[in-house]
């Protein structure tokens, strides 16, 4: 009945898929909690590669049920897609592995209509949202304009709702983008098409996990994205619309009951950021393009290129507190092993000149510029490592530095991208 979290340290991308999937096989149920398609959680495993954007990396372990929380959101075409792609792969993906709550709230094609417009609209001083509708959908269902998934169970109050919501949005996307209105027998017939798909696999998830915690079963929660993203502590307004922090986990599962036993802070050796906002220790130039390249730091979601610099000391620490993180998995050590020298950001320099070791709020990190301190490259592959004893001193050594300066136990260093390849300590 032990409950566990996996949850991302900075500005997301720091490996969580691939944690997840490495130990759910301890856990009966893995669960989102919040967020929706945006996120791209990438496994690599006996059955393939798979970029997951929606559906918890637990579903390729057998016997584990996977959650889709209230706190999600949930673009029913895409789910689809998605769960079609896994089947294709050879994965299993039914009502007994998958579960969706009757409160998580459907994504509709305004929602990515309106982000697209949006983000048009701002042009230069764009958020650099991925465009799947988030904001928008977060945003309505906080104004009460929300559809939940155990909506679709009732087909005509469904449509009623459905009926006045559009009226609504159709004011913003005719009124204030100037666009074409959405019609409703179109919204109508892709919420059919693809909810009569999607409503067997709802439930009250809820009641679901609480009667398998009172059980004895054990779960794991699943964030989505960093925790610099968060909407309430991260750089807003550069984040997400929604909480990827631990402590949301038990509200965005519907069990804000159950405590959590321990909080995996996903951290990775470096520093990487998707989208726009600042990022003081951002490095440009042929330096970087290396490091993007070594560590094929690509969007898993968009293909975008990723953002990078090295590892960021004043954010990890502000990310840990954020996250209540009872121990750490740092990721893609081997990423580092092509350099001669290491660089870390220990601390922020403001552009009025102060030195500070926290994390300034996002205004004050404009022209702020990272110390950089260096320490000894191993300029070995390590991916074949699995004893952290075994590993060259300078990696260990690396390692080491990172814990003290965090203050936060290592428990975990993977060193692939692979399953396998993991270091446990
Ligand atoms: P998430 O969104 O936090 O799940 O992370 P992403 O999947 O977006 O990005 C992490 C990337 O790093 C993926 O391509 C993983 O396959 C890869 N990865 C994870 N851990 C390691 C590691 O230890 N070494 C290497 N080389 N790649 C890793
Ligand atoms: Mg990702």
């Amino acid at each position: 009945m032990s409950t566990c979290a996996i949850v991302g340290v900075n500005w997301g991308d720091e490996g969580k898929g691939r944690m997840v999937d490495l130990i759910a096989s301890n856990y009966d149920i893995v669960v989102r909690y919040q967020g929706g398609n945006n996120a791209g959680h990438t496994v690599i495993n006996e059955m393939g590669k798979f970029a997951l954007n929606l559906i918890p990396s637990g579903i390729f372990r057998s016997g584990v049920v996977n959650v889709l929380g209230n706190g999600t959101v949930i673009d029913l075409e895409h789910l689809c897609g998605e769960i079609e792609h896994l089947r294709a792969a050879g994965v299993s993906v039914t009502p007994d592995n998958l579960k969706i709550s009757d409160r998580a709230i459907i994504v509709f094609p305004f929602h990515k209509a309106q982000d697209e417009y949006e983000e048009a609209r701002l042009k230069d001083a764009k958020y650099g949202s991925t465009k799947r509708g988030i904001a928008p959908v977060y945003s309505d269902k906080y104004q009460k304009k929300g559809v939940m998934m155990g909506e679709l169970l009732l087909p005509e109050y469904l449509e009623t709702r459905i009926k006045g919501i559009l009226e609504w949005k159709n004011l913003t996307i005719a009124g204030v983008y100037g666009k074409e209105p959405f019609k409703l027998e179109d919204i109508l017939a892709w919420t059919h098409r693809y909810g009569d798909i999607l409503k067997h696999f709802v439930c009250d998830t809820g009641e679901l996990l609480r009667d398998a915690h009172r059980n004895g079963k054990s779960i794991l929660f699943e964030a989505q994205l960093g925790a610099l993203r968060d909407i309430d502590l991260g750089i807003y307004p550069f984040t997400s619309s929604s909480s990827p922090l631990a402590a949301f986990a038990p509200i965005g599962a519907g069990v804000p009951d159950i405590r959590l036993d321990r909080v995996i802070g996903i951290v990775k050796a470096y520093s990487t950021c998707v989208g726009e906002g600042p990022f003081v220790a951002e490095q440009f130039g042929p330096e970087a393009d290396r490091l993007r390249e070594e560590g094929h730091e690509y969007g898993a979601a968009t293909g975008r290129p990723r953002r990078v610099g090295p590892f960021d000391i004043p954010a990890s620490m502000y990310g840990l507190k954020a996250q209540g993180a009872t121990c750490v998995a740092l990721t893609k050590l081997d990423t580092l092993s092509y350099m001669e020298r290491i660089p870390v950001c220990t601390k922020y320099k403001l552009s009025d000149g102060t030195v500070t070791e926290m994390f300034p709020l996002t205004p004050f990190q404009y022209g702020a510029e990272p110390v950089i301190e260096y320490l000894d490259g191993w300029q070995t592959p390590i991916s074949h490592i699995r004893r952290f004893e075994e590993l060259p001193k300078a990696a260990r050594d690396y390692v080491l530095y990172l814990e003290g300066a965090l203050n936060c136990r290592i428990e975990y260093v993977s060193v692939g991208a692979n399953r396998d390849e993991i270091i446990y300590r």
